[in-house]
């Protein structure tokens, strides 16, 4: 299948190396030369402009930083430059009211769209074991699988447009929330009298069990191998931590959903990123405690 590939940063990097290596003809485009090189390397065709890298385009995948790019790229280069009937697939996080505007815009265009944010982070992406969840049409969806599964673990149907981006940042704060409370309960431990180890090996078989404590152990030499272990470097960025929690309160607040924990974590990584945290690893929330 002819792809292009729009936004080739940590993740789409290793997402558009993985079209390539199932066979996919990927057109490339990035504002970053270096990006542009390593895709190139990495056996995609290049492009000096949106517009070119869609031309030819079956299907366009974006994996961009945020919700105004994303709407800045589709309405300035791919809408109306793309072939009609071409599918477009939006990876990026972003917050729920843009996708589905953009959605809509395209969709008056001739063009089916979902919305696909990931679960996962730079290692996924290169491993092509991302988890995608993926908002549209039931057809779009059928399409949209063939196009995202040489980069995923899973591929799962949310629902109708924007549900992708509900999924995710429903996740991103519950995994806020709960690496807090991880954190503060591995410093608790340690602060009352008790060994982390011995905490981690029974809370992880516990009712406290949960992927925070059992797969990412945020305290250094407990538990499981994590960022923790490297000096919090590597992983899952805090300042991406934040942006995911203010599109969730802003999504709340579009709902009308109560979510005081949310609000309460987003307060937490807004205080450590302006404290500049913002390249640590969100585990690192446990330093603070
Ligand atoms: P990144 O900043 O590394 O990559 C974004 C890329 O987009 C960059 O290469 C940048 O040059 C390019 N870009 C910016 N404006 C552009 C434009 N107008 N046209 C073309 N290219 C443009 O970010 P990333 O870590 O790859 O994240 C991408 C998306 O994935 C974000 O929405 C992020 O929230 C989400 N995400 C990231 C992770 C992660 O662990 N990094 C995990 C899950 C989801």
């Amino acid at each position: 299948m002819k792809i292009a590939f729009i936004g080739l940063g940590n993740m789409g990097g290793g997402m558009a190396a993985n079209l390539v290596k199932t066979g996919h003809q990927v057109a490339a485009f990035d504002v970053s030369e270096e990006a542009l090189a390593r895709a190139r390397a990495n056996g995609c065709a290049t492009f000096g402009t949106v517009s070119e890298a869609v031309a030819r385009a079956e299907a366009v995948v974006t994996m961009l930083p945020n919700g105004a790019i994303v709407k800045s790229v589709y309405t300035a280069d791919v809408i109306g430059k793309a072939p009609v009937g071409a599918l477009f697939l939006d990876c990026s996080t972003i917050d729920v009211a843009t996708a589905r505007d953009v959605a809509g815009l395209a969709e008056a265009a001739g063009h089916e769209m979902v919305d696909a944010p990931v679960s996962g982070g730079i290692a996924a992406a290169n491993g092509g074991t991302l988890t995608f969840m993926v908002g549209g049409s039931d057809t779009a969806f059928e399409k949209a699988r063939a196009v995202l599964e040489p980069m995923a673990k899973a591929v799962i149907h949310a629902g109708a447009i924007g549900s992708g981006q509900v999924a995710k940042m429903c996740n991103n704060m519950l995994l806020a929330i709960h690496m807090i409370g991880t954190c503060e309960a591995l410093a608790l431990a340690e602060k009352a009298g008790l060994d982390p180890q011995t905490f981690y090996e029974i809370s992880s078989k516990s009712t406290g069990y949960n992927w925070s404590l059992n797969d990412y152990t945020p305290a250094p030499g407990i538990g499981v191998r994590s960022p923790a272990d490297d000096g919090y470097q590597g992983g899952f960025a805090s300042a991406l931590m934040l942006k995911d929690l203010r599109l969730a309160m802003a999504g709340a607040s579009a709902a009308g959903a109560v979510v005081p924990l949310g609000e309460h974590a987003t307060k937490i990584y807004e205080a450590f990123v302006e404290a500049g945290n913002g390249g640590k690893d969100f585990g690192a929330i446990f330093t603070t405690l």
